[in-house]
């Protein structure tokens, strides 16, 4: 069963379409996150499940209830924002009790609440000290805090990362991962980052001005993009694309740059997405010349050119290739993707099931 259910739902500021139509259903214990370049209407999808935008069209069910017209305290919600929203001459403990005491609960039953959200949160020992004291992270960890004590239907997060640095983003990352299954609840988390995005997610759901593009498993869009927008999205570094046509079970990318598809692969003008890291060093393969060379310890990144494509080829830790040197690159059939030309939509290749 469905915890949280969004049917058709729909924001308009006067002319401006901010969310068209998103459809989705949230199961319990799911991490959802939604995705998209800025602008694309990932936080005000949120915010119309917090019931701080109020929702132009469609319906809202949390758990059998419809909640598309309640105020935000009648939801079963939770909140965690991206400045955290303490009050500042209050310790620790006050703020994360604050919520609870503006919902009538009882003083023992807060502080029992607030004592078991410290202790899965590691932060017992800074409940007497006042915001100023803690640091970017730790401020992080009450703000998810403050939200936990409240043990909502979902645990709603808006870019609740992005005012820290990448290490610190990073374990983060890892520990709202961990809190997540332990809790056991849904969440609803909104980012522009795709390797947030990636490592967080039971599911991604990836927005393009207001409209939902694709919703699936990290691998489900890493795998198969539905086109290509989520094709160049999704993935680290980016997907190649580029111009191209197939004919005879061949991709050509213009001037000498061919290579062969799966057999059966419908003719006609393309968008062609190769990974970075579906690309490898070839005999007999298409000549690449590097102009670029990222060592990321593990792995190496190489930026050059082929034919007329500026391409990006990722390889495990390579030192005996230097800058201006031409390599032959190769890729497996079954690791290109093709997208229609005219609607960038995905098309389906002999190799896909
Ligand atoms: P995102 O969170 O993906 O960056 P938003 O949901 O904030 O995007 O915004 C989606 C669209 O709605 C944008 O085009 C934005 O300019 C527009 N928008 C958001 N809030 C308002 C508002 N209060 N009035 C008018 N337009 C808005």
């Amino acid at each position: 069963m469905s915890t949280v259910s969004l049917q058709k739902l729909r924001k308009t500021y006067g002319k401006i379409v901010a969310v068209e139509g998103v459809d989705l259903e949230i199961a319990e214990g799911e991490l959802i996150v939604l995705l998209g370049p800025s602008g694309c209407g990932k936080s005000t999808t949120l915010r119309m499940v917090a019931g701080l935008e109020a929702i132009t069209s469609g319906t809202l069910h949390i758990g059998d209830r419809d909640v598309t017209r309640l105020e935000p305290k009648d939801r079963d919600i939770a909140m965690v924002f991206q400045n955290y929203a303490l009050y500042p001459h209050k310790t620790i403990r006050a703020n994360m009790a604050f919520g609870l005491k503006m919902r009538g609960m009882p003083k023992d039953e807060a502080a029992q609440h607030v004592r078991d959200a410290a202790e899965m949160l590691d932060i017992v020992h800074l409940l007497d000290r006042k915001p100023g004291q803690l640091s970017g992270g730790q401020m992080q960890r009450v703000a998810l805090g403050r939200a936990l004590v409240r043990d909502p239907a979902i645990f709603l997060l808006d870019e609740p990362l992005s005012n820290l640095d990448a290490k610190l983003r990073a374990r983060m990352r890892e520990e709202i991962a961990m809190l997540q299954r332990r809790i056991g609840k849904a969440m609803l988390y909104v980012t522009h980052d795709q390797t947030e995005a990636m490592t967080l997610a039971s599911r991604i759901v990836i927005m393009r001005d207001g409209i939902v593009q694709q919703i699936g498993s990290p691998l489900e869009v890493y795998d198969r993009p539905a086109n290509a927008f989520v094709a160049g999205f999704i993935g680290s570094p980016e997907m190649n694309i580029m111009e191209g046509a197939v004919a005879d079970g061949r991709l050509s990318l213009g001037g000498d740059i061919v290579f062969n598809v799966p057999a059966g692969t419908a003719s006609g003008a393309v968008t062609a997405g190769i990974r970075p890291e579906a690309l490898r060093q070839e005999t007999d393969g298409v000549p690449f010349e590097v102009q670029g060379i990222e060592q990321l310890g593990s792995q190496t990144l190489f930026v050059g050119m082929m034919g007329d494509h500026r391409i990006r080829a990722m390889t495990a830790r390579r030192d005996d290739i230097a800058l201006g040197d031409t390599i032959e690159l190769g890729v497996d059939p079954a690791a290109i993707h093709l997208f229609d030309r005219e609607s960038g939509e995905r098309r389906g290749a002999a190799g896909e099931g």
